[in-house]
């Protein structure tokens, strides 16, 4: 039953209501019944010293001017205001007029009291023994006032107390369930929005705008998390149309070829030529796939990378041995600085793969008689590899898209090779290994490929 938010909160509203008034009621009730008793025994105190002034005994002799006491509510049969004086032997020698044939209750008592007790009427009368000593006798005055008035002031606070307090209950719940139901109206609206999004409407976005200040961290971070689901869905059917536009031209070579061949007969050299290239594209195509699948198993974390303490100086030493027939071929100067052996915690055949495809391309995309300079430092905790080149370079506009998968700064410059996976793995390869990628360039200038890697032995 108090599974929703609503619910928990009447409950506790219910419950911090209930104890905070009930206390208050009681508390001021309780206040009420201690400031009209009090008073009333204000009054009944003064009025036996009263009654006491106007006593005088001597010896045997009892004299007293009770005429002055007899006034107002004192002459009034039952008025509710009574006394009556007695001596110490419990004979009444005098009592106001208002007690008729009646008496008060005794006990008549040697010490002063003051208690509660029912009158001649039955009626609860507040009644004050008071003892007043002379030299020869004690004599007990009592005074006794009603209390009816104050009980039934009392049962019409209690009334009020009673109506006002599921009055105000009522009022405040109706508040309660108001004010979290329209809160949470914002909630149940972000649950349809989110419920009404499909693959066909990721741009749809949650207004911020009079969101009430609790949700709206919620409300952004629900709009940020769709913007990286929209993107990383852009970028996964881009990335679709792109390896299917890649593998489209090697698959029309292969049937175009096998098409024009087929047509009439071939001799042997023809078919030869023909099956080298088909040969050709369709080791082109396997490449191709390779690289997607290696680029998608490197993101999902699908391979382990097989990982062990290698030494970096020895992967870049046999990287600039392979390389340097390539960069010869090309008339590129290639230069290692500092080889030094340096242990890390890596995957041994991703990191040469990494460092292959950075120093190709800074053959490829080299000018002729260009330079391309290896070097590796240590800081803090990172080995730091440069790879820099004399080469074209790639403008700024190009910089942040050239990890994209597919991405090409210039997809007609036909003469260089490449589907541009080359850097998407190299980017793979390096967040696989907890480490970080930074790159500088100039057109006409060159670049510079920077790569952080953790010095982690564990
Ligand atoms: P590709 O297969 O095209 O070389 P990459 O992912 O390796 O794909 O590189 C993406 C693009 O970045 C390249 O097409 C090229 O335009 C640009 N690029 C990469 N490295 C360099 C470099 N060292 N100098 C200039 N441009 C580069």
């Amino acid at each position: 039953m108090f599974n929703s938010i609503k619910s928990k909160l009447f409950l506790w509203f219910l419950v911090v209501f209930s104890i905070l008034f009930l206390g208050l009621g009681i508390f001021l009730y309780y206040k009420l019944e201690d400031i009209a008793v009090g008073s009333i025994d204000n009054h009944l105190h003064a009025e036996t010293q009263l009654l006491a002034s106007l006593l005088d005994v001597e010896e045997n002799r009892i004299e007293w001017e009770l005429e002055k006491a007899q006034v107002g509510d004192y002459t009034v049969p039952f008025s509710g205001h009574y006394y009556q004086i007695a001596l110490s032997n419990q004979v009444i020698i005098a009592k106001s007029p208002s007690l008729a044939n009646e008496s008060l209750p005794l006990p008549l008592e040697k010490t002063a009291r003051i208690l509660t007790i029912k009158g001649p009427k039955g009626e609860p009368l507040r009644l004050m023994n008071y003892p007043v000593r002379f030299p020869t006798r004690t004599i007990i005055i009592q005074a006794a006032d009603s209390l009816a008035d104050t009980y039934s002031l009392l049962r019409s606070f209690k009334t009020i107390i009673l109506i006002i307090l599921p009055v105000t209950f009522i009022i405040s719940s109706i508040g309660v369930i108001m004010i979290t139901s329209l809160s949470l109206r914002t909630l149940s609206g972000f649950s349809n929005r989110v419920s009404r999004i499909t693959e066909k409407n990721l741009n749809e976005r949650i207004e911020e705008k009079g969101v009430d200040k609790e949700l709206l961290p919620l409300a952004a971070s629900f709009n940020n998390m769709m913007t990286r689901i929209e993107d990383a869905f852009i970028k996964q059917r881009q990335f679709l149309s792109d390896a299917s536009h890649e593998l489209r031209t090697p698959t029309s070579v292969i049937k175009s070829y096998c098409d024009v061949t087929l047509k009439k007969e071939r001799n042997k050299n023809e078919y030869e030529e023909a099956l080298n290239v088909i040969r050709d594209a369709s080791e082109r195509m396997a490449l191709l796939i390779q690289k997607i699948l290696d680029i998608s198993r490197l993101e999902t974390k699908d391979i382990l990378l097989k990982k062990e303490v290698i030494d970096i100086g020895a992967i870049l030493n046999n990287v600039y041995k392979l390389m340097l027939p390539i960069a010869e071929e090309n008339n590129i100067e290639i230069l290692l600085n500092n080889g030094k052996k340096v242990d890390v915690s890596g995957d041994r055949e991703r990191l040469t793969e990494l460092f292959i495809n950075l120093i190709d391309n800074a053959i490829k995309y080299n000018k002729k008689g260009g330079k391309v300079i290896i070097s590796s430092e240590m800081e803090n905790g990172f080995i730091i590899i440069t790879i820099s080149d004399t080469g074209i370079g790639i403008s700024d506009e190009h910089l942040d898209k050239i990890f994209d998968r597919f991405y090409r700064v210039d997809k007609s410059r036909g003469e260089v090779s490449g589907a541009g996976l080359g850097l998407s793995i190299v980017k793979a390869i390096i967040d696989a290994h907890n480490g970080k990628i930074e790159v500088k360039s100039r057109t006409g200038e060159g670049s510079e490929f920077k790569i952080m890697l953790p010095i982690n032995l564990t």
